[in-house]
């Protein structure tokens, strides 16, 4: 694969992202795909995908898994809904991240991502070592098929997020990095945050954002990629600096507005490629 692909957030069914036709539209070769709701995770149904996607020319690079009762309506609605954190649906949704898992290897898709909800920033808390217990459950399952497990960044500092990789022990858990969730969160400086965790890095979504006025209690606002703070240009020379040669995933949410998602979508994808060149990264052979 190229240095850098291009590529969206994209989903089936009701997921986030784009619809597969739209990122086919816009001219990507890649999606992260929202996983699709539990009955169309069939095997006849990965089968047609799979025939759509070849037709589109599109290659999944990774499945994220997403469950029914999240709601990232504000921070503290996302730390009681969102991801295997909340302890009242904490084993169902293990399950069904299993069952996700195995969707994306009857995609022969090998990279699974996911928002694991509000790690406990003092691993003294008990909670603390469930979670790092159920991470372990989850990448080994990940590991006897062959995959590896990409946790999205946002809601922990890098320290922490570089700490819980540590207690985790498994050599397939990575991180998928967000630099705007990063923002939105208010947890950190995306850039710096990006150097420290380095090549835990194995997949990105290019999303932007600007700061909150109260960082951490309120959310900042998603804004078009180029207009936030996260500075796409030493957001991509540090993508090079840490050995980041995979996909850059646009994610634009705004799917109440579509023509708008995809406009803005296609404007994210210029300054991508006009970065790219910029950059150097882009041989004169544009293999
Ligand atoms: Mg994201």
């Amino acid at each position: 694969m190229e240095h850098w692909p291009l590529g969206v957030f994209a989903s089936i069914d009701a997921g986030f992202g784009v619809r597969l036709e739209v990122a086919h539209e816009l001219g990507v070769q890649t999606i992260h795909l929202h996983t699709p709701q539990q009955e169309s995770r069939t095997e006849g149904q990965a089968r047609e995908f799979l025939a759509q996607l070849d037709d589109l020319g599109i290659t999944i690079t990774c499945v994220f898994g997403g469950f029914e009762g999240e709601s990232y309506a504000d921070i503290p609605t996302v730390k009681e809904t969102v991801g295997l954190v909340p302890p009242a649906t904490r084993r169902a949704r293990l399950a069904e991240m299993k069952e996700i898992a195995d969707f994306a290897r009857r995609l022969g898709v090998n990279v699974v991502g996911l928002h694991i909800g509000f790690v406990p920033h003092d691993s003294q808390e008990a909670d603390y070592h469930e979670i790092v217990a159920v991470a372990q459950d989850l990448c080994d399952y990940a590991t006897n098929q062959g995959q590896a497990i990409h946790l999205e960044t946002g809601q922990e500092p890098a320290d922490v997020l570089l700490q819980f990789l540590d207690d985790v022990g498994r050599n397939n858990l990575f991180i998928n990095f967000d630099p705007a969730n990063m923002i939105l969160y208010g947890i950190g400086e995306p850039i710096e945050a990006l150097e420290k965790l380095g090549p835990r890095v194995r997949s990105v979504h290019c999303k932007d954002a600007t700061w909150s006025k109260q960082p951490g209690i309120t959310w900042g606002t998603e804004v078009p990629l180029g207009e936030g703070e996260v500075g796409m240009g030493s957001y991509l020379r540090t993508l090079g600096n840490i050995g980041y040669v995979g996909p850059l995933t646009i994610e634009r949410e705004i799917p109440q507005e579509p023509e708008r998602q995809k406009s803005e979508i296609a404007g994210a994808l210029n300054l991508l490629r006009s970065l790219k060149i910029k950059i150097g990264t882009e041989t004169s052979g544009g293999k």
